[in-house]
């Protein structure tokens, strides 16, 4: 078998484009246009270009980005004071800190400090605790992306048993619960799982997130299934590759992604819709389809 390209870059520009159309309905509707601040600690250039192709990516949908640029040795407190002014600002809906921060400053803090409605990154404990539940406001985008993505290629979840490879907050974890949500049966795999192979053999549905490039190979896919490779890796020789050996899955999959170009632009294309509904929860703005704007489960828990 020679697999089918899921074509990323393609997806993520039809959903760039149906975001632009709805910032302009909002800004038609309410005046408003939705704004993310973006807040770079530090300057490791990997992240600095991250942000700069989230900052282009909403220029183009027509959001408004403030990138906020803060010196690597700020006191934890200054950030936090900084993240507080946001979330307190009517102008801004998104806020997103670029990961990884300096080790003198706490993640789990800052994430926390993020006012839920703004947290499109999807990182905070409730929202992380919401997927839990059937109900965040907000999911990562790179596992809403990877959603999408199987959701926009007319991929069956129900029933199938999806293989995540890494337990990541930021990837591993909110796709097995995502997929979870949507009826597949679900095993995660990390660094302690014996036998992997066998593991990623049952997998209809294989998603790959473990920063370590070749790790699954074509003997380790079963025959038709969907691969998803969402590591990003740079060689010594400058080449960028995921976590699959392309050319031997691409044999057994029937869909793979490929590196670049797969999942890494849905990441951006998410960000953009995250952004979107933060700003049309904050400003009270009914979605025109009347769909929640994020995945729901029928088993949700009451409110209060
Ligand atoms: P991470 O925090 O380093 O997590 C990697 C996970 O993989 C860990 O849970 C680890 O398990 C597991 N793992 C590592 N080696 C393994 C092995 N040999 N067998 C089984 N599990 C193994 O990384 P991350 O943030 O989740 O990102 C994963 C990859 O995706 C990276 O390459 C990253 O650059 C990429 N990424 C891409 C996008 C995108 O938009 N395309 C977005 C985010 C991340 P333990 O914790 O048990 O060690």
């Amino acid at each position: 078998m020679s697999a089918r390209i899921l074509d990323g870059k393609s997806i993520a520009a039809e959903i760039r484009r149906e975001v632009q159309i709805e910032v302009a309905a909002i800004t038609a509707q309410t005046g408003m246009v939705p704004c993310l601040a973006a807040i770079l600690v530090g300057n490791d250039p990997a992240s600095a270009t991250y942000v700069q192709k989230k900052a282009k990516a909403c220029k183009d949908a027509g959001i408004t980005s403030v990138r906020i640029d803060l010196p690597a040795d700020l006191p934890e407190a200054s950030l936090l004071h900084e993240i507080e002014r946001l979330n307190s600002d009517p102008t801004v809906h998104a806020i997103l800190v670029q990961l990884p921060l300096p080790p003198h400053i706490s993640e789990r803090r800052v994430l926390g400090a993020i006012l839920p409605e703004k947290d499109v990154d999807g990182f905070h404990p409730s929202n992380l605790g919401g997927l839990l539940v059937g109900n965040p406001l907000f999911v990562a985008s790179t596992p809403l992306g990877i959603l999408e993505l199987l959701n926009r290629t007319n991929v069956v979840i129900e029933g199938k048993h999806a293989v995540i490879v890494g337990w990541s907050v930021v990837v591993g974890k909110p796709t097995a619960f995502l997929l979870l949500q949507h009826h597949a049966t679900v095993t995660i795999c990390h660094i302690k799982t014996r036998d992997l192979a066998y593991h990623t053999r049952q997998a209809d549905i294989l998603v790959v997130a473990a920063g370590k490039p070749g790790l699954v190979t074509g003997p380790m896919v079963k025959d038709g299934a969907v691969v998803i490779d969402v590591g990003v890796n740079r060689l010594a020789d400058g080449r960028v590759v995921g976590d699959v050996d392309f050319p031997e899955v691409a044999q057994k999959a029937s869909l793979i992604t490929p590196v670049p170009g797969g999942v890494g632009p849905m990441t951006v294309a998410m960000l953009l819709k995250n952004t979107v509904d933060a700003c049309r929860r904050l400003c009270g703005v009914i979605r025109p389809s009347g769909d929640a704007p994020v995945p729901s489960d029928k088993r949700t828990m009451a409110q209060p």
